[in-house]
């Protein structure tokens, strides 16, 4: 029976694809393919991994030619370790991710991964190199399996549901009358913003690339469920390079180093530690952040 299944299931799986409405299509080029601004060079060669060491080298970007939004960005990211990005909504956070993803090129400034110019490699490369949690993920109006399944077209059946179980939505799933063959998307069951967050994760877990972007990835979930996943997690990326876009400090205190950013720059750059040592704008966060924490219990 088996052996029948696995044939079968694949073939629905290529009649979905098939069946895909415009839309969908439209949408997922729209996510996957946002720029068509970035274009390989001629002779781009392929992004050869050694680790995922992640170095931003004076990066400037804007939009428009008319306004910066990143202003002379640097950093480095050691391979496996972890890096958390923190700051007020609209200082550059996301903007800086999708450059990483080369969404879009710096207007001046170079980006490397392991040591390459990510301006000299192909697209398609780099893109398979990072898996990306993003902050509104869009589901595609299909199952829960092939929502997770795409993160990986050549998972098998019994790493979907790993990759759902370490996201926390295995035994969600379990108990719908479907299960796995649910309909989600704009026509099937609607998913809450922490639902949907937890395929995105399943996904990223599934694509099991060696460096992992979570933006913002938890901020739809409540803090205790927030606590659990954030802790699976940290086991999980252990021995892959990391950078976390956090709204909750509490999730990033374990970070190898911390960047503050505000309207484009970062102000700030340690540990948790020596941020909350020098009393600048992370303490200052955390300490508001520590008040709302109290206020939510009493
Ligand atoms: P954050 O993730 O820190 O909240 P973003 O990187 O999303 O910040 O946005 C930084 C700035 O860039 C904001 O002022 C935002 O309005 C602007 N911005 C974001 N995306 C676009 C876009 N596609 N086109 C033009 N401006 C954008
Ligand atoms: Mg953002």
């Amino acid at each position: 029976l088996l052996q029948l299944y696995l044939p079968l299931g694949f073939l629905g799986f290529v009649y979905r694809e098939i069946r895909h409405s415009l839309a969908d299509m439209e949408r997922m080029f729209s996510l996957l393919e946002q720029s068509e601004d970035v274009k390989d060079l001629p002779d781009a060669a392929d992004l050869q991994l050694k680790g995922g060491n992640v170095r931003f080298d004076n990066v400037n970007f804007g939009y428009d030619s008319d306004r910066k939004i990143l202003k002379n960005i640097s950093f480095e990211v050691a391979a496996g370790q972890k890096l958390a990005i923190v700051g007020a909504s609209g200082s550059g956070k996301s903007t800086l991710v999708r450059l990483l993803f080369r969404f879009y090129a710096p207007t001046s400034g170079r980006i490397y991964i392991d040591g390459q110019n990510l301006a000299n490699v192909s697209q398609h490369s780099v893109r398979r190199a990072i898996a990306v949690v993003p902050q509104d993920t869009v589901l595609f109006n299909d199952t829960l399996f092939h929502n997770i399944h795409y993160g990986n077209p050549q998972a098998s059946e019994q790493q979907v549901y790993a990759a759902a179980r370490q996201a926390q939505l295995h035994r969600f799933i379990e108990q719908l009358p479907q299960g796995y063959q649910t309909l989600v998307g704009e026509r099937g069951l609607k998913l809450s913003g922490g639902e949907k967050q937890r395929v995105a994760i399943a996904r990223a877990l599934l694509k099991n690339p060696s460096i992992l972007v979570f933006d913002e990835a938890t901020s739809a979930l409540d803090s205790h469920a927030e606590q659990a996943i954030v802790h699976e997690l940290q086991q999980l990326s252990s021995n892959k390079t990391t950078l976390v876009i956090a709204h909750r400090l509490s999730t990033i205190t374990d970070a190898d180093q911390i960047l503050v950013m505000d309207q484009g720059r970062i102000i700030e750059a340690g540990s948790h530690e020596q941020l909350l040592a020098s009393q600048g704008r992370y303490f200052e966060m955390w300490t508001l952040q520590l008040a709302e924490n109290n206020g939510e219990q009493n």
